[in-house]
């Protein structure tokens, strides 16, 4: 069993590794490659893929997705529904013919919501219910590759196994306030409120929904971890599991970036699930034995690699 998280020996092929996850991996396991959305639109081919050469790769991550945050997911529900379920059948049916070994990646808002699951939430309790109904798209594009993973270990014999991460945030995040999640988006609030001199930032919903954060390069370790350590029809979830309600993360955000105005809930906004607490009990059963980044840590490196990357962003006071 391989100890070392950061090591894998494995060939790995990461799609999607230009975004949050997926170049946290490639970031992690050198020689690897990664296939972007520029390279090859694995909504419409997976050329790619079967053009490997021989020995070459012997692992794809598939971290590809069409992915946003609670708005994008409701005003675009076919859109996610689509492009996933497309993309997924690209992806597994490539691997299969290549022989790969598969880890696909989903997510903890595809469980069932309340009342249909008992918190927290554990891997058996996936198809127990229907999804949120404000990603419902999503949910079951990611639903369907879960059981497309299983049917073709069942009769192909391939090695495709899924994990489950919750809400993940990190360096390379979408900062697009209508399309990227809260981590950024309030990030980018933050800062931009700095800038301009307003003691006001405005945050979706109501502030009481609680969420899981795991930092993406956290996730990035356990995923190449479990691609040498697990194989089994099993989802494994791999997230954080501590919480933080909205409202609380936002007043974290605020004071990292030395923000001394107030903020104000926007209740027009949607509000989403209001929680989604996952169990790693399994994980840990593994053998898994690794620390979490804390919330705090996490969010530190990310305002500073936002800070340094975007130069409108200068004079912010970055706490160290
Ligand atoms: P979700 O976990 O799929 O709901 O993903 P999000 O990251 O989009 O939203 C998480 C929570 O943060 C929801 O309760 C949102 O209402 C809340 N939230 C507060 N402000 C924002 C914001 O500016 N952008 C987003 N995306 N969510 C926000």
């Amino acid at each position: 069993m391989t100890t070392d998280f950061a090591r894998t020996n494995r060939k790995v092929l990461v799609t999607g590794s230009t975004g949050l996850l997926g170049s946290e991996i490639l970031a992690l396991s050198p020689g690897s490659v990664g296939l972007s959305s520029k390279e090859c639109d694995l909504i419409e081919s997976n050329h790619a893929i079967l053009t490997l050469e021989d020995g070459q790769v012997d692992t794809v991550i598939h971290c590809a997705a069409r992915v946003g945050g609670v708005k994008a997911n409701t005003d675009y529900v076919a859109d996610f529904f689509d492009d996933n379920v497309k993309m997924n059948m690209n992806v597994l049916d490539a691997c299969r013919e290549k022989s790969l070994k598969l880890v696909s990646v989903l997510s903890t808002c595809i469980y069932p919501d309340a009342p249909y699951v008992k918190y927290p939430l554990t891997e058996d309790q996936l198809h127990m219910g229907p999804p949120h109904h404000s990603n419902f798209g999503y949910a079951y594009a990611k639903r369907m590759l879960e059981v497309q993973n299983r049917a073709y270990r069942q009769q192909h014999g391939c090695n495709f196994i899924s994990v489950i991460p919750n809400n993940l945030y990190g360096i390379n995040d979408n900062y697009d306030l209508n399309s990227g999640h809260v981590i950024p988006a309030l990030i980018r609030k933050f800062h931009e409120a700095m800038i301009e001199g307003r003691s006001e930032v405005i945050v979706w919903g109501t502030g009481r929904p609680v969420r899981e954060f795991t930092f993406a390069r956290d996730a990035a370790k356990i995923i190449l971890w479990l691609s040498e350590n697990y194989d089994g029809d099993e989802p494994i979830n791999i997230g954080n599991p501590d919480w933080v309600s909205i409202e609380n993360l936002s007043l974290m955000i605020g004071e990292e970036i030395g923000f001394e105005g107030h903020v104000k809930f926007d209740t027009s906004k949607p509000d989403g699930q209001y929680e989604k607490p996952s169990s790693n009990r399994k994980l840990r059963s593994l053998g898994w034995k690794g620390e979490y980044t804390p919330l705090r840590d996490g969010l530190r490196e990310t305002i500073k690699s936002f800070a340094d990357r975007y130069p409108g962003v200068r004079g912010i006071k970055i706490k160290t």
